[in-house]
Formats: C-alpha cells, structure tokens, sequence
C-alpha cells in the first residue's frame, strides 16, 4: 500500500491551505459572532475550483475522486471550521443528484452550484423524527402533474440560502414495505408554501446556514422526483456514507487546528519562569494529539480511498466517523486546557475550536448511532 500523494494531490492540498490562510482568519471571528454567510469567500472558492470539485466534467466539475474531496475539506478546516464548513456544504445534496438525478437535472443544477450561481440543501431530519428514516412523516402527494408536499424539516443545511432543496418525502403510504415508500424530491425554494426559519444561537459553525423548513402544500412537477420513485432511503444510506466521510476530514482538520493552537501557545507562556512547553504534562497532551490525529486520518483515508474504488465500507466509515470526532473534541478539549483561562474568551481561537467540534459527534449520525451501525454492519451481531 502506498501512502504518498500523488503530485496533483499535493497541488490540492497546498492551493486549498494558501486559500484558505489567505482568506479566512480576518473575517472568520466575525462571521462566527453575527452567525452569517460570507458570499464573496464562497463564489471566490467556486471560481478557483474548490467547491464540489468531485463533480464530473461534463457538468463542467474536475471530477476528482472524493478522497480529494477530503482533502480540500481537511486543509479548510484546519484554517476556519465555520468558514470550512459554511462554503463546502453548498453542494450537500449534488452527491445524490449526481448518482440518481436525471440528466435534465444534473445539467440545470450541477453547473450553477460550481460556479457560486446557485446553491443547495437536503432536508432528511424532522423534528419528531428519530434516526429510524423509515418513519419521516413529511409526505408528496400525486395531483394530476404535480407532487404536493407537505410536512416539516429542521437541522436543513442551506435552508434560508438554498435556490434547490432536496426534500425526503413519504411518496407512496399504501406500501406495505417502509423501505421502499420514500423517496426525494428537488424543491426550489421560491416555491409557493416553502417556508424557512434560520436556526439562531447554535455552539458552534455559526458562519453556515442550518434552518428548519415547512412545506405547506407545495407543488412541483412530478418531474422533480429524483432518481426511481421509492429508492429514497437507499439514497440516503449512500449519501450518509460520503457526507461521514467529509464528516472525518472536517474533524482531522479541526483536531490539527487545536494542535497548532496548543503547540505555539504552549512555546510561547512562560510559567515559574520556562516556557509552558518545557513541561512534561504538556508534552504528554502534544504527543497524544499528534498520535490521535495520525491514527484518525489513516482510518478516514483507507474509508474514502475504498468509497473511490466503489467498494464503500460502511462499517469502516462508521467507525471512522466516531473516531475521528472523538479525536477532534479531545484534541480541542486539551488544547483549550493549555491556555487556561484564556482559552475561554473567543478572541482566541481555541475557543470557537471547542464550540465548533461537539456537532461532529452529532450530525449525520450521533456517535451512538456509529457505534450501532458499525456494529450491525461488522456483523458483530
Ligand atoms: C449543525 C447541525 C447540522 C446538521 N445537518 C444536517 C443535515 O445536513 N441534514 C440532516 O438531515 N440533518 C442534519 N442535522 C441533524 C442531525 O443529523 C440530527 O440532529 C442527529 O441525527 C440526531 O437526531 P436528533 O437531533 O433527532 O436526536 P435524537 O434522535 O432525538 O437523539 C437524542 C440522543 O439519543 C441517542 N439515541 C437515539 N436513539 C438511540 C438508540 N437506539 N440507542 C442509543 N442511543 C440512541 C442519540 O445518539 C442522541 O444522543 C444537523 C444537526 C446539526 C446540529
């Protein structure tokens, strides 16, 4: 097995980290603290061709594999995981629209969403759901021509910027089988009865969108399904499988960044009169982030370099993604605890670092919920 990057992936990994040092630490504090989207940074990132970047040529991507993906995602991170975060989620959903959208839809959607024209979002949890997605309640009901959609949707990614949703509907409830009665709609968001509220007062990743959505008798063409009507949860098994990927690289990210905060702060804090670093409990805290990290990121990697082979290992992935989350809030933990005091006021990094790490252990599957999969999936049962 080789570990080296290949020249082209180094490429990607330094033009990503010049980007994003160039672009993120003046405003990213702000960002954070008024809880809004910066635009600019995004469609400048669209145009230097790192925003959806595994998205084929013919829609006018680079159709990279997703490992470069991570990479991308990783070095974003490592500068600003709310800035990261707030531009890369712009395509989360072009991954299903890319595998089982039609080629109409790929043509209208694909293209604008590389070039910073258009943006998107896929609403999956409910607020009375639970992870069973068998039982979503938000239904699309066939009139004539047109599905009507009805129900509500919180945690949706883009809600309030996104010009396309991609909603997961109950589309057939006389279906015996759950299983196969969902399946997912594309919604533009100007559409009448499409209402969307900003999530305000979240911890952490304040410089991206999250909203809820209710849809009140809307109305779109039967054309809007995606993909085969009630392959809906095979879809979002397949989707959850990259977005915990990225979910990995997010946190191997964030964990570097703690790291780096730890080690200058620790070089630079004289205590009892030696710079804070010269003792061995701080040491012991380097060295055991440094360690966590490597191992983290050798999981993610063989997890997304399996995916790219088409040989996804979902039970690798899940254990990857509770790993690695755990790395980033121990590593965010301690490096906060090297700076005491200071580490708990937000003009140092470490602090949004700390806040913005805790939802790794919650979206796109809470880490109980890794723990369950991987177990079900290593047949461990
Ligand atoms: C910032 C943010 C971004 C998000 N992005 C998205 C997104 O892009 N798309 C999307 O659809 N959703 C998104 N979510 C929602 C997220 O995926 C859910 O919050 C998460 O899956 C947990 O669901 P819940 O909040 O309903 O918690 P619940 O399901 O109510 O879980 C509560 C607790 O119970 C535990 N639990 C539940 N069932 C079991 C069980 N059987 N055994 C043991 N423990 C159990 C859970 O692990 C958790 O600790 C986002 C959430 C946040 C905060």
């Amino acid at each position: 097995m080789d570990f080296t990057f290949s020249r082209e992936q180094q490429d990607i990994i330094n033009a990503a980290r010049e980007f994003a040092m160039g672009e993120f630490p003046d405003v990213a504090l702000e960002f954070d603290r008024t809880e809004s989207f910066n635009r600019k940074i995004w469609k400048k990132a669209c145009k230097l061709g790192f925003v959806g970047l595994f998205i084929e040529e013919k829609y006018e991507g680079a159709e990279y594999g997703f490992f470069e993906h991570c990479l991308v995602t990783e070095e974003f991170w490592a500068v600003d995981p709310g800035m990261g975060q707030a531009i890369l989620s712009t395509t989360l959903g072009s991954e299903i629209l890319s595998l089982f959208g039609s080629e109409d839809q790929k043509q209208l959607i694909l293209p604008r969403l590389i070039s910073g024209k258009a943006i998107v979002g896929t609403a999956i949890t409910e607020p009375d759901g639970d992870w069973d997605v068998t039982h979503a309640a938000t239904t699309a009901a066939r009139d004539g021509n047109e599905w009507v959609i009805n129900g509500s949707k919180t945690f949706v990614p883009n809600g309030t910027s996104a010009e396309y949703v991609l909603v997961y509907c109950r589309t057939d409830p006389e279906n015996p089988s759950r299983e196969k009665s969902y399946s997912f709609i594309l919604v533009p968001s100007d559409t009448p009865g499409y209402e969307s509220t900003k999530i305000r007062g979240r911890l952490g990743l304040r410089a991206s969108d999250t909203a809820e959505i209710s849809f009140k008798d809307v109305r779109v063409p039967l054309g809007n399904l995606l993909g085969k009507e009630g392959d809906g949860l095979k879809e979002v098994n397949f989707y959850l499988d990259i977005l915990r990927l990225s979910i990995c690289a997010q946190a191997v990210g964030l964990a570097r960044s703690a790291l780096k905060e730890a080690t200058q702060y620790t070089q630079g804090r004289h205590l009892f009169g030696v710079p804070l670093n010269t003792f061995q409990a701080t040491q012991f805290k380097i060295a055991e982030m440094t360690t966590r990290i490597r191992a983290a990121r050798n999981l993610y990697y063989e997890a997304a370099w399996l995916l790219d082979q088409g040989k996804a290992d979902r039970a690798l992935i899940a254990m990857a993604k509770q790993y690695c989350a755990e790395t980033a809030i121990h590593c965010a933990d301690e490096a906060l605890q090297t700076h005491g005091g200071y580490g708990y006021i937000d003009e140092y990094k470490v602090q949004r670092l700390y806040r913005d790490a805790k939802v790794l252990e919650i979206h796109e599957g809470t880490k109980e919920m890794e723990l369950i999969t991987d177990v079900v999936n290593a047949g461990l049962t």
